[in-house]
């Protein structure tokens, strides 16, 4: 791969691996093993392993290789590493890095299961977690001490679409020493600038807008080729958590045509929050490209765009909600995003169910509050199917 290849260029060429059929679609190698031509090259393998050697599936495999060099070809990282979920990912990526005895700060806007990591299994093995306020830096700098190991966030918070200022707090964390874990997910690789905002590692649910289409789950850790394979690979290749062949090549397809699908949503998504804010039935429009969001210009010096997701807080709280949500035709009510289809959520009685009231509160999780995933419909059909559902 050239070095000065553009992203759309990286994007269908970059990490290809041919057979000697000389494919044009890249091949799923859908093989547990390798064979060696010899005892000897077996032994040697072992040894140490080259560039496009393998020794078991677990460890790597000539599909997932492809997918993680051209995942990393386009977050402008040295090297990657492709995990079985989103969630392999971030338990892969702090459980690493961390040890009994270390001290981590997080963000507490988490999602779900995130949340569950940092607040109920990380202190399960002597490891302190301190939450903070995502999106008010004096928090991050009070909590971040000289023994922090990690700082861990969500670039952009789900459901309430709250940023984290990437390279304030990355600066803050490495004048500690701390490494700089973030997941990125709502801001979508193609949004992504987070390496040269100084994260160290970059997580991505690959179920989200890298597969893009409702089919597999996956997740990838992006970062130095010290810390991946020094790191994060020991850790994941003995613990399972490595991505199928069949999937790396569902993701390897998807990065193909994630940048025309997320620019696409993430333009949809500004039309439909322009013109939804001021709706007399509803209270809020939550939408980072907009003005009125409260960290609008940090929204575009980090990310340069609104991004894909968008939150509308429905008059009336439950029963309004549930009244748009039920009333909408194409949107689909499901829990899932980056996909193709429009994707509702109501996160207070669904994906944060289990937050306790004055979290919920916190987090900004109130009873009318429906997430919205953009997909690639028609932005008027979209605009046309919420204005008939708020009607109601
Ligand atoms: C979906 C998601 C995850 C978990 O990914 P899975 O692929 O479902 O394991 C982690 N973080 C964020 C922000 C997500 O949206």
């Amino acid at each position: 791969m050239s070095n000065d290849w553009h992203e759309s260029t990286r994007a269908v060429h970059a990490g290809t691996r041919r057979s000697q059929y000389g494919e044009v679609s890249e091949s799923i190698f859908m093989t547990q093993g390798f064979v060696y031509n010899s005892a000897e090259q077996a032994e040697a393998r072992f040894e140490s392993i080259g560039e496009d050697e393998f020794i078991y599936a677990r460890y790597g495999n000539p599909t997932v290789a492809m997918f993680e060099d051209r995942i990393a070809a386009l977050e402008g990282t040295e090297d990657a590493f492709a995990t079985a979920s989103g969630m392999a990912a971030v338990n892969g990526a702090l459980m690493s890095l961390l040890k009994a005895g270390d001290h981590v700060v997080s963000a507490r806007a988490l999602f779900g299961s995130c949340l569950y990591i940092a607040e109920e299994i990380l202190p399960r093995f002597g490891v302190e977690v301190t939450f903070v306020d995502g999106s008010d830096l004096t928090q991050w700098e009070a909590a971040i001490r000289p023994d922090t190991r990690a700082v861990f966030f969500e670039s952009l918070s789900n459901p309430a679409l709250e940023l984290v200022d990437v390279a304030a707090v990355a600066e803050l964390a490495h004048a500690q020493g701390a490494v700089v874990v973030c997941d990125n997910v709502f801001a979508t690789p193609v949004y992504s600038k987070a390496v040269e905002q100084g994260v160290d590692l970059v997580v991505y649910s690959a179920t989200k807008h890298i597969d893009g289409q409702g089919r597999a789950l996956g997740g990838v850790i992006l970062g130095s080729r010290e810390l991946i394979r020094k790191t994060v690979e020991p850790y994941m290749k003995h613990t399972g958590g490595s991505m199928s062949p069949f999937t790396a090549w569902i993701m390897l397809k998807g990065l193909e045509t994630m940048r025309l699908r997320v620019r696409e949503q993430a333009a949809t998504a500004l039309k439909l929050a322009r013109a939804l804010e001021g709706h007399e039935n509803l209270s809020r429009v939550i939408y980072p490209g907009l003005p009125s969001h409260p960290q609008h210009d940090l929204a575009t010096r980090q990310m340069g765009a609104g991004g894909t997701m968008l939150a509308i807080e429905v008059k009336g709280g439950k029963e309004g909600a549930y009244r748009f949500l039920n009333a909408c035709q194409i949107g689909i009510i499901s829990n899932n995003l980056g996909d193709a289809k429009t994707i509702l959520t109501p996160p207070a009685f669904t994906t944060h169910q289990r937050l306790p009231q004055d979290q919920k509160d916190a987090l900004g999780i109130t009873p009318g509050l429906v997430r919205i995933s953009i997909g690639l419909e028609d932005a008027d059909d979209l605009l046309g199917d919420f204005l008939q559902a708020l009607s109601r």
